[in-house]
């Protein structure tokens, strides 16, 4: 554990430090501690990669924990989704539980603060105690409920949980320093009265805690050893200290890493949701979104984006990754892992005038030529009508056009050398068809024509090709960092998404399997919809083969 070749990031550090000392007895726990308020994306992996990373690595473990103390936007929906999302990459918690599940504990902890003389119950709103809090140079002053006695305080806290006050009528408050430089050191709220629904503990209780006083109380009760979170949690972290000290609860402590910012893309549920809401996505699983889910229905590997995750590493600063290192992981996979297929996307019919009429060939391809045995074959019925694509043909080629014109010759991949003779137009002068004349002695595999030829194309066999939608994705915003933008909605993408109605592909992809990625030969990566059936088949370009953002860029 000590001699892998990677240098250690800085919570590593810290953890083998602390594990030198014999702290916690050389014992690690760590938690992820969701909002179940919507779905996970790419900014969640990072740290479900570091928490459950750490706990394995260090041999301990890691729990699940649902924040679930905001009871207005949360849901059993995404519970559920949250839990599929750190299975799908990979993962598997210790424990599953809920901070609501710590409410009375919770309640007994704030009684004992007031006890202490060390919480009180205030009755200014929420705008008189904005007002009283000073600013960053100014201290604050009292409100005229900082004094109460405890017997007061509990009396009216016991009160708040009986339901006796309306939403906003009293809060409880922590009694720190009004003049703290910290701004979160000023007497922060603890609880508020919101007479709501609780997706997990019903109508029981009309009080809930704020984040900064179950975060941390939450951490100790399951002794949580390392509690890590985003950096914007830095100024929070002395409060967090505080309670676990003033309570003497379980020492667990607090660290914070830079969150995941990625290039074209937006990275909060909230925004996310609207987009959603506002129909510019189809669901929370759109192929478009940084979800999970929506990695996962684009054809993403749970290996490719642990990768992404390891490569991106884990810092102390802000910083913007380049969603292309994404992309870059997916394509590194899928060169290896997916099977090869043919498929036409902009199908023009070839004529092969001098093969047989009625005469079918069942040619082989390997499914995986990346691999050692290619990961077996599949047949490829091939016959004297093919479609092949439309800019596969010139009428008029440029010098180095390898491809089909009158005159030149190409390879059909796995197939034969076909020679362009004739092609036909319609009244608008559009290409129908392409003739061609086939070198029966030129087959893949034992061709003895002598023949050379510089390009290979794809193609399907006319009776034997299936339809299939495909559909064509691209980023889903236009501008480098949309969520800098006033309104991060005016640089959407229009064309994210391309469909193409009625693709030609291979007999043998009817039978695609849908946790499988496929190469579309010379066209990209693609999967099978989750939402494909027998009837109409869906596939998605999960990536395309090269990465054509990149040359955009130099040429523009
Ligand atoms: P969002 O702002 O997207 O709603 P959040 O921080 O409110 O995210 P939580 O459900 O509270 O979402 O997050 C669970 C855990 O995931 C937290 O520990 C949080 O720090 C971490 N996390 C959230 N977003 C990112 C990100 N972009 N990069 C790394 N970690 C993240
Ligand atoms: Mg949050």
């Amino acid at each position: 554990m000590l001699n892998e070749e990677k240098p250690l990031n800085f919570i590593e550090e810290i953890i083998e430090d602390d594990l030198g000392s014999g702290k916690h007895d050389g014992r690690v726990l760590t938690r992820f501690p969701p909002e179940p308020n919507g779905y996970l994306h790419i900014g969640h992996a990072k740290s479900i990669c570091l928490n459950f990373g750490l706990g394995q690595k260090y041999n301990g473990q890691t729990n699940l924990r649902f924040d679930d103390t905001n009871p207005v936007t949360e849901d059993t929906e995404y519970v559920e989704s949250i839990k599929e999302d750190i299975q799908w990459l990979g993962f598997q918690w210790a424990q599953e539980l809920y901070t609501s599940d710590y409410f009375e504990t919770l309640y007994s902890y704030a009684v004992a603060l007031i006890e202490k003389g060390l919480a009180y119950v205030d009755d200014s709103t929420a705008e008189e105690i904005a007002a009283a809090k000073g600013t960053p140079t100014e201290p604050g002053i009292p409100t005229p409920y900082r004094d109460r006695s405890i017997e007061e305080n509990l009396r009216l806290f016991q009160e708040m949980r009986d339901g006796k006050y309306n939403d906003g009528e009293k809060v409880l408050r922590a009694k720190i320093d009004l003049a703290n430089p910290n701004m979160h050191l000023r007497d922060p709220l603890l609880y508020r009265i919101k007479h709501v629904h609780h997706h997990r503990t019903g109508d029981k209780w009309c009080i809930y805690p704020m984040y900064d006083f179950a975060h941390g109380q939450s951490d100790a009760i399951e002794q949580i050893t390392h509690s890590i979170c985003t950096l914007e949690f830095i100024p929070h972290r002395r409060l967090y200290d505080w309670c676990i000290d003033k309570l003497d609860i379980f020492p667990s402590k607090q660290y914070e890493f830079a969150r995941l910012n990625m290039t074209y893309t937006v990275m909060s549920k909230r925004k996310l949701l609207q987009l959603v809401n506002e129909k510019f996505v189809e669901s929370w699983d759109d192929p478009r979104m940084p979800t999970i889910s929506g990695l996962r229905r684009r054809g993403y590997t749970p290996a490719s984006i642990r990768n992404f995750c390891d490569r991106i590493g884990v810092q102390k600063r802000e910083n913007m990754i380049d969603v292309s290192l994404l992309e870059f992981c997916i394509r590194e996979d899928l060169n290896q892992s997916a099977w090869r297929r043919m498929a036409v996307l902009d199908p023009i019919k070839m004529v092969i005038t001098n093969y047989p009429d009625g005469q079918v060939e069942e040619l082989v391809g390997e499914n995986n030529p990346e691999v050692e045995g290619g990961e077996g074959t599949r047949i490829l019925p091939f016959s004297k009508e093919l479609w092949i694509e439309r800019d596969d043909f010139m009428e008029e080629p440029p010098k180095k056009f390898f491809r089909l014109g009158p005159g030149l010759s190409v390879r059909l991949k796995h197939a034969y050398i076909v020679e362009c003779h004739d092609y036909v137009k319609d009244e608008s002068g559009k290409v129908t068809e392409i003739h061609c004349t086939y070198v029966p002695n030129s087959k893949s595999g034992e061709d003895t024509s002598g023949l050379k030829v510089k390009g290979t194309i794809h193609w399907v066999s006319v009776p034997h090709a299936k339809e299939a939608e495909v559909r064509l994705y691209d980023r889903l915003f236009n501008d480098e960092n949309p969520a800098a933008a006033e309104d991060f909605k005016q640089s959407i993408n229009p064309n994210s998404l391309e469909i193409i109605a009625k693709a030609y592909i291979e007999p043998d992809l009817v039978n695609a399997n849908p946790k499988k990625g496929y190469q579309f030969i010379r066209l990209g990566y693609f999967t099978l919809d989750s939402k494909s059936t027998e009837d109409k088949l869906v596939f998605n370009r999960t990536v395309t083969l090269k990465d054509s953002w990149a040359k955009e860029v130099k040429k523009g």
